[in-house]
Order: structure tokens, then C-alpha cells, then sequence
């Protein structure tokens, strides 16, 4: 099966450096016949209609539960629907910790976005006091970043992000990977992706995990030629 990858660009990038990514990674998926499921998910400003000759999917990062409303600083499905956006990221890690979403928000932003249609990537993973507690104590974390949430809905991906994998360079061995993912796959039987460092010089082991379905990847998804060297090994 071929894998999935995912592009979580941040708080990076421009509409203008967007748009030529895009076109520079469609040129390469296009040349190389690649058949995986590419996502790209861009700052909200830079959200847009790309016009690709290979299946790059473009997604939200985030948005409201709403149509449209008094949501200072938020945007909702008329401003993504202009683009004709159908996916989000929903329950990532920054989100939860930074910005300070509950797992009630979360659970009402999923099943708000789940009405609407939305392929979700829903993301989970234990910060580094839960995994350093034991096995019991992250499965039990895992558990409640699930709860309100249709894990059997068919447009459901999921992915695992270690919080103390996420940004630091430090990624996960591929066997604790294949023991988290195994307790996750418990929960969903939908594709589990893995997030946290992945790059090019660690992708090919991290794909070969059994039951990792794809990688959902930050710092090294920024520049084209690094994503593009790991679509390669996809
Ligand atoms: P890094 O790849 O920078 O660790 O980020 C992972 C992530 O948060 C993707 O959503």
C-alpha cells in the first residue's frame, strides 16, 4: 500500500513561497508517477485553489466549528469553502497545549467537521511525564485524547505525535512506535500516520514499521526538496 504523507507547515511560509512549493512538488509527483496520498497544509492565509496535475490535497490547519459568526482571529467554512478546503487538522498537539483547546472543544470541533464531510487528520500523543509514568499511564492518556471522538468515522486519519518527539529532533524508535501504534489501532481501525522529527535520513525506517500507515511531518516538510526526498522513499 502506498503511504501517506502529510505537510504541516506552521506558522511558515507565505502565499508566494505556497504557491511555489506546491508547484514544485506537483512537478516532481506528476514526473515520478507517485500514487500515495499527499497533504499539504498551509498557514491560513495561505489557503488557496491549486490547480495540481498529481493528488496533493490541501487542507486547514485549523478553523471554527462554524459557518461564519463573531470568532475574532478564527475562520470557518465560508472562508474555507472559497477555496474548496474538505480537510483539517484536528486535536494537534500545539493546539492542546499552546493554545489551550480541551478535549471537549476538540471533540466538538471533530464532530462539527465530521458533519460538514471533512477528511480530519486527528492527532494524539503523550507529553514526555505521561511516557516516562509507563505503558499503562500512556495508553490511559491515549484513551482520553479519544474520548467525544467517532474513531470509526471513514474519513478519519489518524496520527501519533509524541509531544517530546515533536520539534526536538528526538523521534521515537520505530519499536516503541509499533507498540504505541498498536495500542491506537486498538482504538480505530482508520489509517494511523507517525509525527514527530520525521526526515529524510529517518523516514525509510519509520514507514517500515508494520501497521504505520504514513508520516505526518513539521520542520523537515518545509523545504520542497526535503519533502520531496522523502516522498521518494514512500
Ligand atoms: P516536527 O516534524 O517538526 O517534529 O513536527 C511534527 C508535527 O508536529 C507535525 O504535525
Amino acid at each position: 500500500m502506498s503511504k501517506i504523507l502529510a505537510a504541516n507547515f506552521k506558522t511558515n511560509h507565505t502565499r508566494a513561497s505556497t504557491r511555489a512549493y506546491i508547484e514544485a512538488l506537483d512537478a516532481h509527483l506528476d514526473a515520478s508517477g507517485y500514487k500515495g496520498e499527499t497533504y499539504i497544509f498551509p498557514p491560513a492565509t495561505a489557503l488557496d485553489r491549486f490547480e495540481t496535475k498529481a493528488d496533493i490535497r490541501i487542507g486547514a490547519q485549523n478553523a471554527y466549528p462554524t459557518v461564519k459568526g463573531s470568532f475574532t482571529g478564527e475562520i470557518g467554512l465560508e472562508q474555507l469553502g472559497e477555496f474548496g478546503i474538505g480537510t483539517i487538522l484536528v486535536g494537534h498537539s500545539e493546539r492542546r497545549h499552546i493554545l489551550g483547546e480541551s478535549q471537549a472543544f476538540i471533540a466538538q470541533k471533530y464532530a462539527w467537521f465530521k458533519e460538514q464531510g471533512f477528511t480530519i487528520v486527528y492527532c494524539i500523543g503523550e507529553p514526555l511525564e505521561v511516557r516516562e509514568a509507563g505503558d499503562d499511564a500512556v495508553r490511559r492518556y491515549l484513551v482520553d485524547q479519544c474520548e467525544g471522538i467517532d474513531t470509526a468515522y471513514e474519513k478519519l486519519i489518524l496520527a501519533y505525535e509524541p509531544v517530546w518527539a515533536i520539534g526536538t529532533g528526538r523521534t521515537a524508535t520505530p519499536e516503541l512506535i509499533e507498540q504505541t501504534h498498536a495500542v491506537i489501532k486498538r482504538l480505530s481501525d482508520r489509517p494511523l500516520l507517525y509525527g514527530g522529527s520525521v526526515k529524510p535520513q529517518n523516514i525509510a525506517d519509520i514507514l517500515a514499521v508494520p501497521g504505520c500507515d504514513g508520516a505526518l511531518i513539521g520542520t523537515a516538510s518545509w523545504d520542497v526538496e526535503s519533502m520531496v526526498s522523502m516522498l521518494e522513499t514512500a
